[in-house]
């Protein structure tokens, strides 16, 4: 799918200010870097950016800013990785305003191929356009900085916040270009091509706690898909739909006729819709989720009463590599199993290894089945790994992002 928006290969940003939205939403711990993914997955743009005698002004939001602005939320270790990363100095906005006086003078300072960092985008507000009046104020300050700006913070496209998408009315207003940077055009060429113009057999494997948050992913990747794959806790209300025991399995009970609906669907469609044929059950959810947990396999029709499914059993891992095997396109999203522990991370690994194995086009939708590829070492073997769990998840609801339509078109 070739996306039909301006790129920072479409105009000449030399001697430009250039605003760019990253997705500098790392992991921290103790004022340490855990996972610098989404740093490194920034650079192709930064670089470019900086040959082309930019002045490379960036922000991002980072964490959740729940208490207001902190130490322990601020960008300054990301100023310094990049750096590192960049080889030439990274100027760091320390302010909590964001915008303002220190940044104002930070880029009137700038020089060519130059880059500044401001902090982090959420101490001006929880969710930036809320309310209404500071978020446009945000977004008119933050454009002042700048001439043109490019949106490379997938992670965030799926949110009309002012520095995603509020920002472009005010830079088109005084003649700049919004543009979108490389990271957002991979991310769409790869999630968009595999719905869009799969390379067929196209398996979908949907997986995680709840069908109620993938209620729309399912009916539109049914429809784009040639097998759907269903996994994780969302599994058992598919089984109970089909009328299974599933013990204390977690259940949506609300979303029984969805399922049914689905299922009929898949069959109406001609679609192979997979379910779990067994389940490796415990007596309890495990407390802590990484603790030991006795646990044994029966059929999925076969769930005691007092039982609990929270990972897909060995005859399913089996089915479902088998299904894998077969596929061109193969796009994943959502866990099989509580993961997170060792005794019932067996089918999220199984699957993942499926993954590694095959030559299909593999992309796992960023959340925590990428968390998931990343720990058991598959990482290099996926042809793509989003860095945008709930923003891949809306692209493959069919819907559009406000950071991707909100840049100016071709
Ligand atoms: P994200 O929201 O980060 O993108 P995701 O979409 O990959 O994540 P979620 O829907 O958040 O997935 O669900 C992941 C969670 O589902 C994991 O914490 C996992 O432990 C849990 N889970 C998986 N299978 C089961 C199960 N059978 N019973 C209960 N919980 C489960």
């Amino acid at each position: 799918m070739s996306l039909n928006k301006k790129s920072v290969d479409d105009f000449n940003a030399k001697g430009r200010r250039v605003l760019v939205r990253c997705d500098f939403n790392v992991p921290l711990k103790d004022g340490v870097i855990t996972d610098e993914t989404r740093i490194n997955a920034a650079l192709p743009t930064i670089n470019k950016l900086i040959a082309d005698g930019a002045k490379v002004i960036l922000c991002s939001h980072l964490g959740k800013v729940k208490e207001g602005p902190n130490e322990k939320e601020s960008l300054a270790p990301v100023a310094k990785r990049l750096s590192e990363k960049l080889g030439k100095e990274v100027v760091f906005v320390a302010d909590y305003n964001v915008t303002g006086e220190a940044a104002t003078a930070a880029v009137a300072a700038m020089n060519e191929g130059d880059v500044v960092l401001l902090q982090n985008t959420r101490f001006r507000g929880k969710e930036e356009t809320k309310p209404q009046e500071a978020g446009e104020k945000f977004a008119e300050e933050l454009a002042a900085l700048a001439d043109d700006y490019v949106c490379d913070a997938f992670g965030s496209a799926h949110r009309a916040h002012a520095s995603v998408a509020v920002v472009t009315k005010y830079i088109s207003a005084k003649g700049g270009v919004n543009a979108v940077g490389y990271l957002m055009q991979k991310e769409i060429d790869f999630l968009g091509n595999a719905v869009e113009n799969p390379v067929r057999p196209f398996v979908a494997i949907l997986g995680g706690a709840k069908v109620a948050d993938k209620l729309n992913v399912i009916n539109n990747l049914l429809e784009k898909c040639d097998t759907l794959i269903i996994g994780g806790g969302m599994a058992f209300t598919f089984l109970k739909a089909q009328g299974n025991e599933i013990g204390k399995s977690l259940v949506d009970d609300e979303k029984l006729d969805y399922c049914k609906e689905m299922i009929a669907k898949a069959e109406s469609l001609g679609k192979k819709l997979l379910l779990p044929v067994d389940t490796t059950i415990a007596a309890s959810f495990p407390d802590p989720i990484d603790g030991p947990i006795e646990v044994s396999v029966v059929d999925a029709n076969a769930i005691p009463a007092d039982m609990e499914g929270l990972d897909i059993g060995p005859k399913t891992a089996e089915l479902y590599a088998d299904a894998v095997k077969n596929a061109k396109t193969v796009v994943w999203n959502g866990p099989m199993g509580v993961f997170e522990n060792p005794t019932l991370a067996k089918g999220t690994i199984a699957v993942a290894k499926a993954l590694a194995e095959t030559d299909a086009t593999t992309i796992i939708g960023g959340g925590d089945s990428a968390a998931a590829v990343n720990q058991l070492g598959f990482a290099d073997k996926m042809s793509h790994i989003s860095t945008g769990g709930g923003a891949s998840l809306e692209f493959l609801e069919g819907k559009e992002l406000p950071g991707v339509y909100a840049a100016d078109d071709k």
